[in-house]
């Protein structure tokens, strides 16, 4: 008889959403209803959306919002599934910081840090942006991020770019 590896530890990872390309509110919110039967994962939380200028990146203002996820899938695996539902959802890639019909980002995965050819982890610019730093901390305005503190304190430097709660 074979005896399955143990499961992993469900991790708790927070994933940010963005469009502006298309029906960019549906798809924000049919991306989270994926991340939400993902396997071996359960959706704990939510933020609202918001509506952000587009920063490094062409088009119309894009719609934003962060999900918080309780997973037992691997980092490298959840990255993998987070590209198949932007494939799901048409994401193209015709030129760099074109618009996008859905961009999805692994922002944090538990207390990791991870720096592969594919992935790292706390994602770089999280603190630099407003559209993730903001939904972020309505969800958990106490998170930490692995190696750069409390992520409230990267707020002040992104008061000046736009976003509005929708
Ligand atoms: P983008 O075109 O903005 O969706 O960037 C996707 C690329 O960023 C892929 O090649 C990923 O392997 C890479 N990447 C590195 N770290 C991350 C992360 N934390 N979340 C999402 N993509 C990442």
């Amino acid at each position: 008889m074979r005896l399955q590896p143990p499961a992993l530890a469900p991790v708790t990872t927070f994933v940010g959403l963005g469009a502006n390309l298309g029906d960019a509110r549906s798809q924000v919110l049919g991306a989270i209803a994926q991340l939400e039967m993902l396997p071996d994962t359960r959706l704990v939380a939510q933020s609202g959306l918001f509506r952000s200028a587009p920063i490094d990146a062409g088009g119309d203002d894009f719609i934003n919002a962060v999900a918080q996820l309780e997973t037992r899938l691997p980092a490298e695996e959840l990255l993998l599934a987070l590209q198949a539902i932007e494939h799901d959802f048409g994401r193209q890639r015709p030129y760099p910081n074109a618009p996008r019909t859905l961009d999805l980002d692994l922002l944090l995965y538990g207390n990791q840090t991870i720096a592969s050819a594919t992935l790292q982890v706390p994602h770089p610019r999280m603190t630099e942006r407003a559209f993730v730093l903001i939904p972020l901390l309505q969800i958990d305005p106490l998170i930490q991020i692995p190696g750069r503190g409390a992520a409230h304190r990267f707020a002040p430097a992104v008061a000046g770019q736009r976003i509005q709660r929708i």
